[in-house]
């Protein structure tokens, strides 16, 4: 074998995909280099040695056939392996780069452990018969040497021939093991047996141009490999077949790895986490500690924003914890100090071993909080994502490595629920704590099916003329058991829970159609409806669409609604809240920023958001008689940038008075009305200032009851 670590060449125009593989493979002991276009490719290969080429098809200029066609003039395939990386769907130029002389090919999205898989194959044939050249025994060798075990099945007698290679990966002697299919398919992995035979069944019925899939299978030992299957078959003049060849590549080495981030996966870390586990038991002086890291927002961005950004967003912020955590420490990412690992989704886990003090963790917690509240740039976009972590730290009551990583979880849910972008340690009150927010969950969803939900209304006010104008629906949740839980409670639940969606479309219905029944009623007054719109909701992508229908079937104007968004709704992707905004905006909805003041610096931001309106969060116009200089700024900047302001949470007459000299037009409060439901909120704004219509009964009624 050489000595020399062999020397890869990535050609393709897309960076990102450059920049991962140069990360990952040259973690393989790879020499690996990348350049973006095929001229580049041709230039490069005459100056520098190359064992082998991963090379992109689709590429603006010189394309991927055309370098693979003048390569092959000069090199053939045991000189320059060439594995092309093409597009799913293009399996045409597949055929076209084999028939020219490519010896394999990988499809985007890339599996690094296939890419692996592939090129350690090919590097090994190439070795070995660069080997039989000196040596003149070609064939024989060559199939030694090939890592891949391969197959042969003839259908007319059932038999499938196993080449020795294909018996040693499973760790049995040739002789160990005979041709009948059940060699094969008995030993893959009982939850993996079915779809193999369901992708041999599909190709051999020509839905696929090749078999390809994953498996597991058992060694001798007792233990499971994961396994790549390929093979295709062979057919007669009617395109029946009646036999099929392919090979089997060892793949688990790539399994335990985080395709995505390169980063060990959940497999890996709990192997890690057990042996911290076992050596801490063993020994009084180790211990070790856990933390649970749960992206904020990354539902709303990976629905908002695809999947594809979602993806470059995970490996960015994977790339910010591991610097970080190195930083902090001597660390390496498969070294004993400390095992940073991607759980799945948007969940990442870190091993700090051999720390003594519960400080050592929370000092990366926080380093890893500030490190991720610098924004990332995302395809040419800025984005703010937080994420909420948890820590547990061993001690030996554990039973289980098991149930510290519950405890890292069950502390980063509770970081969640008090406020999210931040840390906490585990403590055996949260598990008490966890358990009530699952029972909340069953129960939020038993009260949607029960109806339990009502809508209050509080009254928006000119100051000036202390006339409604609108109202502000606030949800209400009569519990059967419990009585009225309020929105702080339960919305946070019910948006994690996605239950939101189906909730936020009822509120915005049920407020619409209070509001229509008011502007029928009293005429007069063009009655605003103010309805509070979650972050979930306000990403949702056809939000424009439904409100469109929605109003138009209850015959609801546009421009009477107006939504309420929160400057952390649209933090954490600000680019598509302003999109949706524009999009609200164009069919006559407005808009209102809520709590405003309260939330991230979104100051530079907010002359891109096309508001209409500013609603002062109340801790501001409570504190307003000591120092009234927020509130104070507040009205001036609403004014400056030409939208109308609302103060919310005024109590007291002094308020009143204050906000009125400040020049502030609007306001909410329990001076006016507290919230009530939607019969009181008509019988104030009878009270207030409306003549009633003289039409029906109920109106009459209420009138005389009004003046008896
Ligand atoms: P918010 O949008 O800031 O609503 C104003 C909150 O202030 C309401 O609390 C209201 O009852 C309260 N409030 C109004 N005037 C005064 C006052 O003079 N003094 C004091 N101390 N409080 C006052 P509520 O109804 O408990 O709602 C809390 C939050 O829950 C709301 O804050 C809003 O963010 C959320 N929420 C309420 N209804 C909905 C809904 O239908 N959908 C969504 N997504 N969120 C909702
Ligand atoms: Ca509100
Ligand atoms: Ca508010």
């Amino acid at each position: 074998m050489t000595s020399r670590p062999d020397t890869l060449l990535v050609v393709d125009d897309d960076p990102l995909i450059c920049d991962l593989m140069i990360r990952r493979l040259s973690r393989e002991e790879f020499h690996i280099s990348a350049v973006e276009n095929g001229k580049s490719a041709l230039d490069w290969i005459e100056e520098n040695p190359v064992d082998l080429m991963l090379l992109d098809i689709e590429m603006p200029g010189t394309g991927g056939l055309e370098v693979l066609t003048t390569l092959r003039k000069k090199y053939d395939q045991v000189q320059l392996p060439i594995i092309m990386v093409t597009g799913k769907t293009s399996s045409e130029h597949v055929v076209e780069a084999l028939n020219n002389g490519a010896n394999d090919y990988i499809t985007k999205p890339i599996d690094f452990a296939v890419v692996l898989a592939r090129i350690q194959t090919q590097l090994s044939r190439k070795h070995a018969e660069e080997a039989l050249r000196e040596s003149e025994e070609r064939y024989a060798l060559a199939a030694v040497g090939a890592n891949d075990g391969l197959w042969d099945w003839h259908f007319r007698t059932n038999r499938i021939y196993f080449s020795p290679r294909w018996k040693s990966m499973l760790g049995y002697e040739a002789n160990e093991i005979g041709e009948k299919p059940e060699e094969w398919f008995r030993r893959i992995h009982p939850d993996d047996v079915n779809r193999v035979h369901a992708d041999i069944a599909a190709h051999l019925e020509e839905l696929t141009p090749h078999f390809e899939g994953e498996y597991r299978i058992q060694h001798k030992d007792g233990n499971y490999l994961w396994m790549l299957g390929r093979g295709i078959a062979v057919r007669n003049s009617k395109g029946k077949a009646y036999r099929m060849a392919g090979s089997q590549t060892d793949i688990t080495r790539g399994k335990v790895v985080d395709v995505l981030t390169g980063l060990p996966n959940r497999v890996l870390f709990m192997d890690r986490l057990g042996r911290s586990f076992a050596r801490a038991k063993r020994s009084q002086n180790k211990s070790f500690a856990l933390i649970f890291l749960d992206l904020d927002s990354f539902k709303l961005i990976n629905d908002s924003l695809g999947h594809l950004i979602g993806d470059q967003m995970l490996v960015a912020i994977a790339g910010r914890i591991e610097t970080t955590v190195r930083s902090c420490d001597s660390v390496s990412r498969f070294g004993r100090n400390h095992t940073i690992a991607r759980l799945g989704g948007d969940e990442f886990t870190i091993l700090l071993d051999d720390i003594s003090s519960i400080e050592e963790a929370t000092r990366v917690a926080e380093r890893i909080t500030s490190e991720l509240s610098e924004p990332f740039m995302v395809n040419n976009q800025e984005m703010f994502p937080t994420a909420s972590i948890g820590i547990a730290m061993y001690h030996p009551g554990y039973k289980t490595p098991e149930e510290i990583l519950r405890d890292a979880d069950t502390a980063m849910y509770s970081a969640k629920a008090i406020g999210k972008g931040r840390y906490e340690v585990f403590d055996s009150n949260m598990r008490a704590n966890a358990v009530a927010r699952l029972q909340l969950e069953n129960e939020l969803r038993r009260g949607m099916e029960r109806q339990e939900f009502e809508l209050y209304y509080q009254s928006v006010v000119a100051l000036q003329t202390e006339k409604i104008i609108g109202f502000e629906a606030l949800i209400r949740w009569n519990h059967s058991a419990r009585g009225t839980i309020p929105p702080s409670e339960f919305i946070p639940v019910a948006e994690e829970t996605g239950l939101i969606v189906p909730l936020g479309q009822w509120v915005f219905e049920t407020a619409c159609q209070q509001a229509r029944i008011w502007q029928t009623r009293f005429a007069t007054t063009p009655l605003s409806i103010n309805i509070n719109l979650s972050a979930r909701h306000f990403l949702q992508s056809d939000l424009v669409e439904y409100c469109r229908t929605v109003l138009d079937r209850i015959q609801l104007s546009e421009s009477s609604v107006v939504l309420e968004v929160t400057e952390s709704a649209m933090m954490p992707d600000p680019e598509t809240a302003i999109e949706v905004m524009h999009q609200l905006k164009t069919i006559g909805i407005k808009l209102a920023m809520d709590d405003f003041g309260t939330g991230y610096s979104s100051l530079s931001y907010l002359h891109r958001f096309p508001l209409d309106c500013l609603k002062i969060d109340r801790s501001f116009v409570s504190r307003m008689m000591e120092d009234d200089e927020i509130v104070r700024t507040i009205i001036t900047l609403g004014r400056n940038l030409g939208l109308q302001v609302i103060a919310e949470g005024v109590e007291t007459a002094g308020q009143v008075e204050k906000l009125s000299q400040l020049g502030c037009e609007y306001a909410q409060g329990y001076i006016f009305s507290i919230p009530v439901n939607a019969s009181e909120a008509t019988d104030l704004l009878m009270a207030k200032q409306f003549p009633p219509m003289p039409a029906s009964e109920t109106t009459m009624d209420k009138y005389s009851m009004l003046t008896d």
